[in-house]
């Protein structure tokens, strides 16, 4: 039986984009725009929302 991956709504809040790279304006020392990556908040990096049911935490894999 194959498997399928479940569908999951993409996060509303990064628009399933959930890590960006910010400038900050600064060069690296070797020449590089220095960059800062940020999770979205809403989905933590995932891109998708939470599913409604109650999981069992998974922090700390
Ligand atoms: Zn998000």
């Amino acid at each position: 039986m194959p498997q399928h991956t479940l569908p999951r709504p993409i996060c509303g809040h990064c628009d399933g984009f959930p890590t960006v790279a910010i400038t900050t304006g600064q060069t690296t020392p070797d020449g590089r725009r220095h960059t800062i990556t940020a999770d979205c908040p809403a989905c933590h990096g995932t891109g998708h929302t939470l599913p409604t049911t109650r999981t069992p935490a998974r922090i700390g894999a």
